[in-house]
């Protein structure tokens, strides 16, 4: 893994980061920046915050906890704001629930229903698998309005939707991006949280209001060891 950058380094990426929503035509002051801190370790969290980063998404369940744990130990005076982005599964909700500020990977009834016992009124985004790709988060787009609607009849807040474009990069991801942004629209929610490092500008060209970045902000992530979620 290649070492730690410094604040200033990812404050200087960050502003590149703007700068691609800028060209895209997205206005930056409009368009939040998720930075993405899976794969590295602890450290990585003041540098963030440093950095002028608040929004921090983690992927696994012990990952989050234990840069969540080691960050309230160096002091609470910067709270994070915690995104869980990654597959969530049920028996992790209770843990993470006092540390999570924003669930972007609701893509199942039994989450919606295990969060609303957890974290009673929690906010979230559903997942929506836009690309019809099997082995992938994210809820059918068809069954999306009937989850939103399960979500708020348990009373959670659901403030949009989040998707992941297409695993093979040949694919073109601006048709499932516009679709996932239509049915934010239909749908009245306002949230929509799409585009990573490489896809950013067609995220954004296709009305992303957040978009999720890990590699352009901290560099690149140790492979992933299967280490349990
Ligand atoms: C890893 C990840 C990101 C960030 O990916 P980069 O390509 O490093 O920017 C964003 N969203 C999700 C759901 C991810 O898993």
């Amino acid at each position: 893994m290649s070492a730690l950058p410094t604040a200033e380094e990812v404050r200087t990426r960050l502003a590149a980061v703007r700068a691609r929503i800028a060209a895209a035509g997205g206005d930056p002051a409009r368009i939040a920046v998720l930075g993405v801190t899976k794969g590295h370790p602890p450290e990585v969290v003041p540098v963030a915050l440093d950095a002028g980063l608040v929004d921090l998404g983690e992927n696994y369940a012990q990952e989050l906890l234990a840069k969540a744990t080691a960050t309230a130990a160096g002091g609470a005076d910067r709270p994070v704001r915690w995104h869980f982005i990654g597959h969530l599964q049920r028996n992790k909700v209770r843990q993470l629930a006092p540390h999570v500020a924003l669930w972007q990977s609701i893509d199942r009834p039994e989450l919606v229903d295990e969060l609303a016992r957890r974290a009673p009124g929690a906010r979230l985004l559903v997942q929506v698998n836009a690309t019809g790709e099997q082995n992938k988060g994210g809820c059918p787009l068809d069954a999306v309005a009937a989850l939103v609607d399960r979500a708020v009849g348990a009373g959670l807040a659901v403030e949009g939707l989040m998707t992941v474009g297409p695993t093979d990069a040949d694919r073109d991801p601006a048709p499932g991006f516009a679709a996932v942004r239509a049915l934010v629209d239909r749908l009245g929610l306002t949230t929509c949280s799409m585009g990573m490092t490489d896809d950013l500008e067609t995220a954004v060209r296709e009305g992303s209001t957040m978009v999720r970045i890990g590699t352009a902000l901290f560099g690149a992530r140790a492979p992933r060891v299967a280490v349990g979620d």
